[in-house]
């Protein structure tokens, strides 16, 4: 199993100059690529291959005006090209929407090195085109022996750099458990389980909103162009990190606990696109990250030798009724409990979730 290992590290001055300049040089390929396979499809109608990106990449590189490509690792540059392939097969499939333009702005700088392009000696990392070993902040070991596959750095928009390490890893199944449980994605708790139970969303979320909105406020007091505004800017991304760290935190807790409980863990195939149209839960449901939540789920419930059970999105969870099976005809988001005709009362989300178990189906041993 290939297991990622992110940890923070602190560059020095030359290293962040030539990893900045790599950045610049991977989104450059990525949006030139980009721009020549969505003119071949427009004008010709016809889709273009790794090879057809990659042979374009070389005949870029010896032009004056792209000659700088070659300053940098080949790498990072032939993985962007990957990239965007993943990117159309997952759009043909219709997995995905069409890629887009990287801009420097707004995406996550990254560049992305194959074993041929790290060295990696005695628990310390060197990238190619550098001298020295990064200087990274080991948070948690890496299993024992682990060989890095594939490397990535990465600077978020707060200015924090990340290298995640891909390793092969063995991770033992659990010992199976009796237990199973269905979910609910909520608006008032995070989860609700099957038994009941409640998992509220992260409490701190609130004051940090907060604290996001006083520094966006300042943010649009401050001038364009100027000093204060830039610095105003690290500020809002800064804390718009620790509000995504915080709460990927959470989750970790949160899905291991459950993976850990049960055997079978039922899901609603919810789509969060279509949920985020309605603008009145999109908050709500940004914040409790089910989308994160979910793919955590799938991952951890894969190496615990768990099940993740996905339930149709047109399954009526929340009209049945999980004792005598009854279709209510309606059931607006405003009703919190409800008592059907076989006398059964019961709470919204927590007969969801019950009612996500049952079409889960009995657990498989
Ligand atoms: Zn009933």
């Amino acid at each position: 199993m290939k297991r990622a290992y992110k940890y923070r590290f602190y560059p020095t001055p030359e290293q962040a100059e030539e990893l900045v300049r790599t950045f610049g040089c991977v989104r450059l390929v990525y949006n030139k690529a980009l721009e020549e396979r969505t003119r071949a499809y427009k004008m010709e109608g016809r889709g273009v291959s790794y090879a057809e990106s990659s042979a374009a990449l070389t005949a870029w590189k010896k032009t004056p005006e792209l000659a700088f490509l070659c300053e940098v690792s080949s790498v990072p540059l032939q993985q962007a090209l990957r990239h965007l392939q993943a990117a159309f097969a997952n759009f043909f499939a219709r997995r995905a929407k069409h890629p887009t333009f990287k801009s420097r702005k707004r995406s996550r700088a990254s560049a992305e090195y194959t074993r041929s392009a790290f060295r990696w000696r005695d628990g310390r990392l060197t990238l190619a085109k550098m001298g020295a070993p990064l200087d990274i902040v080991w948070s948690r070991p890496l299993p024992e022996g682990a060989e890095p596959s594939t490397v990535t750095v990465s600077r978020d928009p707060a200015g924090r750099w990340f290298v995640s390490l891909l390793v092969e890893e063995k991770i033992a199944p659990l010992p199976p458990v009796e237990r199973s449980t269905g979910l609910d994605a909520g608006l008032t708790a995070l989860l609700t389980l099957s038994c009941g139970e409640q998992i509220a969303n992260p409490r701190h979320e609130r004051r940090e909103r907060r604290r996001l909105a006083k520094a966006q406020r300042a943010l649009a007091r401050k001038e364009k162009g100027s000093k204060n505004r830039a610095k105003a800017r690290l500020k809002v991304a800064r804390v718009h990190a620790r509000i995504a760290d915080r709460r990927r935190d959470y989750l970790h807790k949160v899905t291991t606990r459950l993976v850990r409980d049960n055997q079978v863990i039922a899901v609603e195939d919810l789509s969060v696109r279509n949920l985020l149209k309605n603008h009145a839960l999109a908050r709500a449901i940004s914040d409790a990250g089910w989308r994160e939540l979910r793919r955590m789920l799938e991952y951890k419930t894969d190496w615990y030798g768990r099940t993740l059970a996905v339930v149709d999105r047109f399954f009526p969870s929340s009209k049945l009724c999980s004792v005598c099976g009854t279709l209510q005809e309606a059931m607006p988001l405003s009703v919190r409990e409800w008592v059907c005709a076989c006398g059964a009362v019961h709470d919204r989300e927590v007969n969801a979730a019950k009612n996500m178990l049952l079409a889960a189906g009995p657990a498989e041993s």
